[in-house]
């Protein structure tokens, strides 16, 4: 079933665990995301950008998730990534999405805050969860390219505790998309954070951070970890590979069946360096 991730969220908060969220694109991806976590037993979260949105609909996404919950018997989410506008946030939780991103952060500081309550306060009467963020992560996600602006654990804590959001996400030396070097992170910000701010914490653009940094963000309290470029990079790769070998390939249960086992293996990595799995039973329970 799908459900509010909350409930999964604080419990990986108190076992020092984090949980992984996954950006899918079409139904192999999101098939991969459910079998990856089903063999994990790890509860999981799957997200759509609005770009996504305008390619996959988010009545046909939603289905397709619901369906591949109850499937798969692992308790799942269904995310809305870095939604600039109130209509997207309305039309996705018509279709069923349990949880959603409000990302005004362009907006003055005061305006912000006004629509990250006007959104807190429809999706909390309907059961939503809502992730926040503030501070800026840098690179290319969807169409927008941004300067990233690190974190002030000030005003994290106030922006928290005026919006009344359930979890926020942090720029602490992320960024979306491929990095050019190796990331660092800053450690000290982050825990500076913690410090101050009594909410789950999310690292986005996790993709290509060293293992050690993303064990040590898990440690100091990030408990949700968002990745969209390391699916994408197997999956393509998995794709050339079958038509390399093969030219004349023109069946897509081929290429994207090749593409799905790619993005099955990765899943499983990313929910074990999360320290996630094993965290339901049999019956797809919290245990
Ligand atoms: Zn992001």
């Amino acid at each position: 079933m799908l459900v509010n991730p909350m409930g999964f969220i604080q419990e990986a908060r108190q076992r020092g665990v984090a949980i992984a969220s996954f950006n899918v694109h079409n139904l192999e991806t999101i098939q991969a995301v459910a079998e990856g976590a089903a063999a994990e037993h790890s509860p999981v979260i799957i997200q759509t950008t609005p770009g996504t949105l305008k390619h996959a609909g988010a009545r046909y996404v939603a289905a397709i998730v619901r369906e591949a919950a109850e499937e798969y018997g692992v308790p799942m989410a269904l995310h809305l990534d870095h939604c600039p506008d109130y209509d997207t946030i309305l039309r996705c939780m018509a279709a069923g999405y349990t949880s959603v991103m409000i990302d005004t952060a362009h907006l003055p500081y005061e305006e912000n805050v006004e629509m990250v309550r006007r959104v807190v306060a429809e999706a909390h009467s309907r059961g939503v969860a809502v992730e926040g963020e503030l501070g800026r992560i840098g690179g290319v996600e969807d169409d927008l390219v941004g300067e990233a602006a690190f974190t002030v654990p000030e005003e994290a804590q106030d922006f928290a505790q005026q919006t009344g959001i359930d979890m926020l996400a942090i720029a602490i030396g992320t960024a979306h998309g491929e990095y050019k070097g190796e990331p660092n992170l800053d450690f000290e910000r982050l825990s500076a954070i913690r410090a101050v701010v009594d909410l789950p914490l999310i690292l986005h653009g996790a993709s290509g951070v060293p293992d050690w940094q993303i064990r040590e963000s898990v440690k100091r309290g990030i408990c949700k970890i968002n990745i969209a470029t390391e699916l994408k990079i197997p999956m393509a790769q998995a794709i050339r590979d079958t038509f390399a070998a093969n030219p004349g390939e023109n069946d897509p249960r081929r290429y994207m069946g090749n593409a799905k086992k790619a993005v099955t293996e990765v899943v499983r990595q990313k929910i074990r360096l999360c320290g996630a799995s094993g965290m339901t039973d049999e019956g797809g329970n919290v245990q």
